[in-house]
């Protein structure tokens, strides 16, 4: 429950107090929300990236990264202090409970790395990558071997495929409890085991060792996202995706950090250093200990160039710094001239053109 237990001040009385559009329970603890500080997504008025916790009764923007906590959210979007917006709150009949259904999804915690990384290794063994994402891959600057060796497959969407590959991995004794992106369906007395889909292909994630962690899903181009987590949060015996750490390559001296573990996978097999990718600017929680189990001394940090005049960005970038700083490393800023390439994985694949010109 909330930290002062009245229906007045939680978060989902506030987001209504303060017109922000609720738009669905993505899980036990979370609603999602279109976020009042960044205007959220223009294109599809039905996404949203404010993540409105009801244990915590705090918020946080997954896109801007905006955060804090109830009161401070009616504050912010009043133009009032903390204790004028308390007074307000408790002057006002709270309307979460009518308008709102809380449910109850069990969920499943997560699965230690290993018991991941034999699912996803007997999941992957079952699935093929199609033409079209191998062109894609090639597009981008893999080889053909390399988009074997990191196992990119195609995400199989029909659901009698879904059902046949889970009854597979369940008779070959595979646990697909607590494995992000697998879930339970209960139809007409029956449960059965299903995953997330989606078209697209998937990035496994690994860790120093190689084991997959988890997946991203690279969906294809019709989406508005590009790029989700292979995750079963909110569903039945489901579980969620961590914004795990990817590492790309060997222990080195010198790391580069950069945004979203496929352009790693590409920036590493072009320039042969090692990568470390974070899923977003803002998910740097553990990247310290990762760095120094990689036994790096320098950090370029390297995040696309159309970036740099992006404020949260910026503000995200100098909190790793501070981080890795406060941490014992040397870091240094990776630029390039946006005009070559946005992105590191861009950039290399012009430096390589220019070598075979
Ligand atoms: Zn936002």
């Amino acid at each position: 429950m909330s930290n002062y237990n009245d229906p007045r001040l939680s978060i989902l009385n506030v987001a209504q107090k303060s017109k922000i559009m609720i738009l669905r329970q993505v899980s036990n603890e979370e609603f999602m929300a279109r976020c009042p500080f960044c205007g959220d997504s223009e294109k599809s008025p039905q996404h949203g990236h404010l993540m409105l916790n009801i244990t915590k009764d705090a918020y946080h923007c997954t896109r801007c990264g905006e955060k804090g906590y109830a009161i401070g959210l009616y504050a912010r979007l009043h133009r009032i202090n903390n204790s004028e917006a308390f007074k307000e709150l408790m002057n006002m009949a709270p309307e979460t409970v009518s308008k709102i259904e809380i449910k109850k999804i069990p969920q499943s915690p997560v699965a230690n790395i290993n018991e991941r990384d034999k699912v996803y290794r007997a999941f992957l063994d079952k699935l093929t990558l199609k033409g079209e994402h191998l062109q894609n891959l090639i597009r981008r600057g893999l080889s053909w071997e390399e988009t074997g060796r990191n196992l990119y497959k195609s995400v199989p969407t029909s659901p009698q495929e879904r059902l046949r590959i889970c009854n597979e991995l369940l008779q070959e004794g595979l646990n697909l409890k607590g494995i992000p992106g697998f879930f339970q369906v209960q139809k007409e007395n029956q449960t059965y085991w299903d995953f997330y889909s989606n078209n697209g292909f998937f990035i496994p994630v690994r860790d120093i060792q190689g084991r997959i962690q988890g997946m991203q899903i690279r969906l294809d181009d019709d989406h508005e996202r590009k790029y989700v987590w292979f995750s079963s949060r909110g569903k039945l015996s489901g579980t969620s995706a961590h914004a795990w750490i990817g590492v790309h390559g060997v222990p080195a001296k010198t790391v580069l950090v950069t945004e979203g573990p496929l352009k790693a996978d590409i920036a590493h097999f072009l320039s042969r250093y090692t990568f470390v990718s974070v899923a977003g600017v803002n998910a740097i929680k553990g990247i310290e200990q990762v760095l120094k189990e990689l036994d790096a001394k320098r950090i370029f940090i390297a995040y696309d160039m159309d970036l740099k005049n992006n404020k949260n960005v910026q503000k995200a970038k100098e909190r790793l710094e501070k981080k890795l700083v406060q941490a014992g490393f040397e870091v240094h800023d990776k630029t390039w001239d946006e005009r070559l390439g946005k992105g590191i994985d861009d950039y290399l694949v012009w430096k390589k053109r220019q070598k075979v010109v």
